[in-house]
C-alpha cells in the first residue's frame, strides 16, 4: 500500500472533529511504519503487518476517545529533537520552547554557565539547553518517579549530560549557586482543572496544578531559590494565560531587578525573567 494510501485512510478514521486530522495521521503513520519526511514526500509502499495494524487501529479508537496522541506515539518533538513521553509526564509544548530560546539568548555571550531546571518533567528543557550550550553544567530536579524515567530516558537517547536529580524541588538541595534557574511549573487554577481540555485530563495533574490562583509555585519558588542565584544570574518562569503581571510582581516583590515579560508570536506573554540583584 502506497504511504499516501495509508495516511489517507487513517484521516478517515479519525473522527471528523479533529482539525489537525490530517497531521494526526501522518504523526501516526510515520512513527508506526517509521517513516521520515522524505518516504512520504516520495509516498513509498509499506507493507503493514498485522501486529502494526491491530497497533494502528488502537491508536484510531483511543485517539477518538480524545486520548492524547503524543502518549499513543510514546514521543513528540520539542525545539527541533525527540522526546519520549508516556502517561505520567508533561507533554512537551510548543511555548516552552520561547521559555528555552529566552534563557539562550540571555547566556549567549556568558561562558559554562551553570543552570538548574526545576520541575524538569521529560527534561525537554534542561536537555535542550545542554545540547544547545555544550559548556553548560545543567542539572534537572523533578519529584515524580515516573516523569524522572523519562527525564533519565532523554537525557540518555541525545546523550546530553544533563545531571539528575529525584526530589522536590520546594526544599534548596545544595548550598551550590546557579548562574541560571529555569522553570514551567504547575500553574494551572482551580477554575482551570475544572475544564480541562479532555487529552489533559490524561496528563499528570501534579504536572499542572498550581494551586487555587495557579501561582503557588511562582511565589514558593522565587523566594526558595532567589539566594543559590549568583549576582546578575537570571530566573525564568514559563507562566500561564494572564499570569505575566502577577508572576513579574511576585519577582519584583523577591528583589528582582530588569524584570521582563515575554510574548509568544501571538502576542500572549509566555515567560517572565529577572535578574538577580
Ligand atoms: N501548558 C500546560 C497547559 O496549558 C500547563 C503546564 C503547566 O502547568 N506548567 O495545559
Amino acid at each position: 500500500m502506497k504511504a499516501s494510501k495509508l495516511i489517507k485512510d487513517i484521516e478517515n478514521r479519525l473522527s471528523p472533529q479533529r482539525e489537525n486530522r490530517h497531521w494526526e495521521a501522518v504523526w501516526m503513520a510515520r512513527a508506526l511504519f517509521s517513516l521520515t519526511g522524505n518516504h512520504i514526500l516520495l509516498d513509498v509502499e509499506i507493507d503493514p503487518d498485522q501486529t502494526q495494524m491491530e497497533t494502528l487501529c488502537q491508536w484510531i479508537e483511543k485517539r477518538n476517545q480524545g486520548y492524547p496522541l503524543q502518549y499513543l506515539l510514546g514521543e513528540w518533538d520539542f525545539f527541533g529533537r525527540r522526546f519520549l513521553v508516556g502517561e505520567g509526564v508533561l507533554i512537551p509544548r510548543s511555548e516552552t520552547e520561547i521559555l528555552v530560546e529566552t534563557v539562550l539568548s540571555y547566556f549567549k555571550k556568558r561562558p559554562a554557565p551553570k543552570l538548574l531546571d526545576l520541575c524538569s518533567g521529560s527534561g525537554c528543557i534542561a536537555v535542550t539547553l545542554a545540547l544547545e550550550r555544550r559548556d553548560a553544567l545543567v542539572t534537572a530536579v523533578e519529584l515524580s518517579p515516573e516523569a524522572v524515567k523519562y527525564l533519565r530516558a532523554n537525557d540518555e537517547l541525545h546523550q546530553s549530560g544533563v545531571n539528575v536529580i529525584q526530589r522536590d524541588a520546594l526544599t534548596p538541595f545544595s548550598d551550590a549557586l546557579w548562574d541560571g534557574i529555569v522553570s514551567n511549573p504547575p500553574y494551572l487554577t482551580r477554575e482551570e482543572m475544572d475544564h480541562l481540555q479532555t487529552e489533559v485530563t490524561y496528563e499528570p495533574q501534579m504536572a499542572l496544578y498550581g494551586e487555587e490562583d495557579g501561582l503557588f509555585f511562582y511565589r514558593r519558588l522565587t523566594r526558595i531559590w532567589k539566594t543559590r542565584l549568583k549576582p546578575g544570574g537570571m530566573l525564568a518562569f514559563e507562566v500561564g494565560d494572564h499570569q505575566g503581571d502577577s508572576v513579574a510582581q511576585i519577582l519584583r516583590e523577591n528583589g528582582f531587578s530588569k524584570v521582563c515579560q515575554t510574548a509568544d508570536y501571538h502576542g500572549i506573554i509566555r515567560v517572565v525573567t529577572g535578574i538577580w540583584r
